[in-house]
Formats: structure tokens, sequence, C-alpha cells
């Protein structure tokens, strides 16, 4: 497998970038805009939006086989592709019950992982009795197209909920609604795991993530949890990427209540935030991983390389074109941090700009908490 195409060509593909050189491979992008971040690094760009099937025939003509960087994609029409013989990995069927959140709820909760209680809020009328099961704060999510926060609602009230569930109804027609009971979660966790042709299954190290205004801001890796509580999440892991027989990374959020207990929140069929550390403090990155598996190679060495690493988005927060020069060489010289920009032209306030990764090893025994608050200060303006 030499080429390999990517729906979809944000920073997820952006950062396959060097793995693919590393492996001899060429990725070819199929991406709505000529600045999106991997255009930069593709053999060739297809310009179309990700579920613009007829583009990705195009795409498959010249590639090995289609991976994903975005899940927002046309399942019925890409089936009828596979069906004409077009290599997908990971396949359509490990997708299918993934891309609407109920569907996601469902077959997590009947493979008999720990997920928190939920309805699909399809009827207003029966709202009323569905609340005095759930209680309030409730969390209300749109099932399709939902990241980085934006779909996700935590409604204090009946009233806001009518009034939230019915207006954006109206907005957004014919969308539907997930309503989730509100975990309240002591720390958000994720996992990263990969699965080879061969079934094989290698796991990256819990994380913690921290998110704020539900964006992920940092990530803590590893997590400072018990190895039994790893050992949980790493089977979690194994049950759902065998259940689906992924090719392919996965990258699984979780939460851990004050009594200790791992519910599953999300599943992501891709590479994930929660796993850029691995680039500079893994063996084996979660792009090269995903690479590797993609192509049929045996799967790569996940572990840690440093003591941990702490990981901190360069979110945007304000509408500009600048280039942040001077931020960014602040950030370069922090002690064992390595800088990751992703090259977009466009600033807007929420928007994933980059990242920062700090190695934290005997030379840099700074605590988690210190080199955050120093990433962010330079960052973002007091
Ligand atoms: P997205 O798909 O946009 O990332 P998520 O479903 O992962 O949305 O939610 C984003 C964030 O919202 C989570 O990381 C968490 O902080 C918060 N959140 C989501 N679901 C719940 C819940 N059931 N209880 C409490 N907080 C939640």
């Amino acid at each position: 497998m030499k080429r390999v195409g990517v729906i979809g060509g944000g920073q997820l593909a952006w950062m396959m970038g060097d793995a693919a050189q590393k492996l001899g491979v060429e990725l070819l992008i199929q991406t709505p805009s000529r600045d999106d971040p991997a255009v930069a690094i593709a053999q060739e760009t297809i310009l179309a939006p990700v579920d613009d099937a007829n583009a990705t025939e195009i795409l498959a003509k010249k590639c090995d086989v289609i991976t994903f960087e975005n899940e927002f994609v046309n399942l019925e029409a890409l089936s009828s592709l596979a069906q004409q013989g077009i290599s997908f990995r990971p396949r359509l069927e490990a997708l299918a019950p993934l891309l609407d959140k109920y569907h996601q709820c469902c077959y997590l909760r009947d493979l008999g992982l720990p997920v928190p209680q939920f309805f699909a809020l399809d009827k207003l009328e029966n709202l009323e009795s569905k609340m005095e099961y759930l209680g309030f704060p409730v969390v209300l999510k749109s099932r399709r197209h939902g990241y980085d926060g934006q779909g996700t609602f935590i409604i204090p009230d009946l009233a806001t909920l009518q009034e939230k569930a019915g207006v954006t109804n109206k907005e957004l027609s014919q969308s539907l609604f997930l309503l989730e009971e509100f975990v309240p979660f002591d720390r958000e966790l994720a996992i990263i795991a990969a699965r080879s042709v061969d079934g094989e299954i290698v796991a990256y190290p819990v994380v913690e993530t921290q998110q704020e205004q539900q964006v992920c801001r940092r990530v803590i890796a590893p997590a400072d949890i018990t190895p039994n509580q790893a050992a949980e999440i790493e089977a979690i892991a194994h049950t759902l990427l065998n259940s689906l027989q992924v090719v392919g990374v996965f990258g699984i959020e979780l939460f851990l209540t004050a009594q200790g207990k791992v519910l599953v929140n999300e599943i992501a069929p891709r590479t994930h935030n929660s796993g850029h550390f691995s680039i500079d403090a893994c063996e084996t990155s979660q792009f090269e991983q995903h690479l590797r598996a993609v192509c049929g190679l045996p799967l790569g060495n996940p572990r840690l390389q440093s003591t941990g690493a702490v990981m901190v988005n360069l979110l945007g927060y304000e509408n500009s074109h600048n280039d942040y020069q001077s931020k960014r060489q602040q950030l370069a010289e922090i002690p064992q941090a390595h800088v990751h920009w992703y090259g977009k032209t466009e600033s807007r306030p929420g928007r994933k700009l980059g990242h920062v990764t700090v190695l934290l090893d005997n030379q840099n025994q700074d605590s988690a908490s210190v080199i955050t608050q120093t990433v962010e200060a330079i960052w973002y303006p007091s």
C-alpha cells in the first residue's frame, strides 16, 4: 500500500505528513478548500466536500486504500463504492454505528460497555416524563455532526430544554437530539488505540483531558489513575475495536466519576486531539500508527519515551489573519517544548490553530499545571 487517500484535509491529515514521508507513503487528500492544512503535505488534492462521494470515487482511482480524518461522510453513497471493490480502512461497517450519537450510545450499551443514561429526543411531547428520570442539569446533544462541543448543550431546566430543542429543531430542519444524563465527573480521560489488519491491538497510555466550554484545552499523559482503572479502559478499547473489526486508530473519550467509575462518553473513529502528545512523546505517533494499520504494516510501539507529557491546544481567541510568529517563537523557547502550527490562514475564537507539547522528564520537573500556565500566559492575551 503506497498511496493512501484521506477524506478530510484538516490538521489531523496534516499531521500524517511526516509519518507518510517516513513510511514512504503518498497521501492524496479530499478536502473542500485549498487553504486547508493538509493541502500543504498532499501529493495531490481533490477539492471537494468530505461528503462528496463522486469526488471520493475519483480519489479512489488514484489510491490503494481510502481512510478518514473526518467522519462526516455520506456512508450510503460510499457503500456503493465499497461494493465496487474500493477499499476503506476502517471499513464502512465500523463507522456505521458511530456517526449518529444516539446509535453510538446504543451500540456501546449493547456491547455491555458503561455509558451514561440516554434517550433519543424525537418527540417533544414525551419530554417531561423523560426528564423525571434523568433530572437536571441534563445534556442535550445533536445526534449528528457535533464536534468541539458544537451541538452539545448543558441544560439547567425544562424551560431552557424546551426552548433549545424547539428552536434548534426549527433552525436545523429534521435535526434529532440525544438527551444524556449529566455526569458530575471528577475527571475526563481518553485512550487512543489502534488495530491492525491482522487484528493486533496496541493502546497508548490513558490520558487526562481538560475541556473548557466543551472544547479540549489540555491533555496530560499519562493520567494519574489506578492500574485497575487503566486496565479497565484498555479492556474497553479492546472490546470496541474487536467488535467493530477496526483497522486504524480510534479515540475513546471517557468520564471518571468521584467514585472511581468509568463511563464511555464518545468514540472518534480516527486519530484524535487527545493523542497529539504521541508525536513528540512516543516512539510511534498516532498518525504513523494509523498509516501503519491502514497500509497493512505491523503496528509500532505506543509507549511513552519520557516520564510524561503535557499538550496544550492553541485555540483562536479573535478573528484575524495573524500568524502569531512572535508568540510561537516564545512558546518554542520553553524547555522541552514542541510547537505544532497547523498553518490555517484564518483565526476565529475557539478554532484549533496549533498545539504545544512539553515533555516531562528528569530535566523537566515542572508540574503539568505550571507548564500549562506558562504556555497559556504566552498564548492568550491577558
Ligand atoms: P463533541 O462531540 O462536540 O466533542 P462531546 O459529547 O464529547 O462533544 O462533549 C463535549 C464535552 O461536553 C465533554 O468533553 C464534556 O466536558 C461535556 N459533556 C458531554 N457529555 C456530558 C455529560 N453527559 N455529562 C457531563 N458533561 C458532558
